[in-house]
Order: structure tokens, then sequence, then C-alpha cells
């Protein structure tokens, strides 16, 4: 699937149908963009991955009667890690660094100095994460020290090794 691979830093770009939650958390934690949400059923989530080139993820059995369905994946599983290892299978995943998104809005996350996030933390978070990233959508904080070492874990186990690129 040569073909599918991107230039270097080009990173697949997802539209995920409602009923793959965690698929599409998952997608966010490598970095990919993911267009997922209550707003994005039926025709509203095919008329995005169409305008929007993204890759459409869906158990949806109706959608695949679209003659005119664009590029998409039809996601077997009902378990999110067989979930993750089909889309690895058929795509590249990762090439960006881990937590870089929003996981809630999608949206890139923007480096905030220590002193904007003193009361938004734990005191012992303040104390010993080496950098904050914050969500200019609705606030939410990450300071990505602390999920990395779970999260590269839970990735390794379902086969999918993650490599950042510099
Ligand atoms: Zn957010």
């Amino acid at each position: 699937m040569a073909e599918l691979v991107g230039a270097p830093g080009e990173v697949q770009r997802f539209a995920v149908d409602w009923m793959l939650g965690r698929l599409a958390r998952w997608l966010r934690i490598l970095g990919h963009d993911v267009a997922y949400g209550r707003h994005l059923r039926d025709r509203t989530l095919v008329d995005s991955a169409r305008r929007e080139e993204r890759l459409l993820l869906t158990r949806d059995t109706r959608l695949l009667r679209d003659p005119h369905l664009p590029r998409h994946l039809f996601v077997e599983s009902d378990h999110f890690r067989e979930q993750l290892r089909q889309v690895a299978a058929a795509v590249p995943l990762g090439g960006a660094p881990l937590l870089t998104r929003c996981l809630d809005c999608n949206r890139p996350l923007d480096e905030v100095p220590r002193d904007q996030v003193r009361d938004r933390v734990p005191p012992y978070v303040w104390d010993t994460a080496p950098r904050f990233l914050a969500c200019g959508r609705c606030g939410r904080v990450y300071w990505p020290a602390t999920h990395r070492a779970h999260m590269l874990r839970e990735l390794a186990a379902i086969g999918i090794v993650h490599e950042e690129r510099a």
C-alpha cells in the first residue's frame, strides 16, 4: 500500500464513525487529525471524509451500500485493540508525536508557560512535569510525560511500534 504513504511529516487524517469512540481517541493519541463527534453521523460523516480527504472508518453497513462512498475502511471488530490493529495494517499509523492534539476537540495543542497552568494542574504535576500543553478551545491541560509510558505500553501490546519523527 505504498501509495497511501504520504510525504514525510504528512500524517493520515480520519473521519471516524460515532460508534468507534475509543478508536477515534487512540488515533488522536497517536497524533492523527480525527473528525469525530455526535454531529458526524451518516451523511455528515461521509461529507466530512469527502470534503477533507479523510479516510472514513465505519462499522455502519448501510454506508457501504453507497457506490460513491469516499475512500473508507469497514472496521470488522467491536474491540478497540482489534480495530486499531486493522487500521494499522491498512495505513501507516503514528509518525507524529504522541499527545499533540486535544483528545476531546482534536485541536492541536499549544505549549504553555508553567506559570499559566499553576492553578490548573495538581501541585505534584506542576512540580515535576517538564512541560505543559493546553487546548486553546476547551482549556484542558496536558502534561505528556505522565501518560506516555502507559500509552506506549498499550500501543506495544497492540503491536504498534511508535516511532516519532524529530
Ligand atoms: Zn480541547
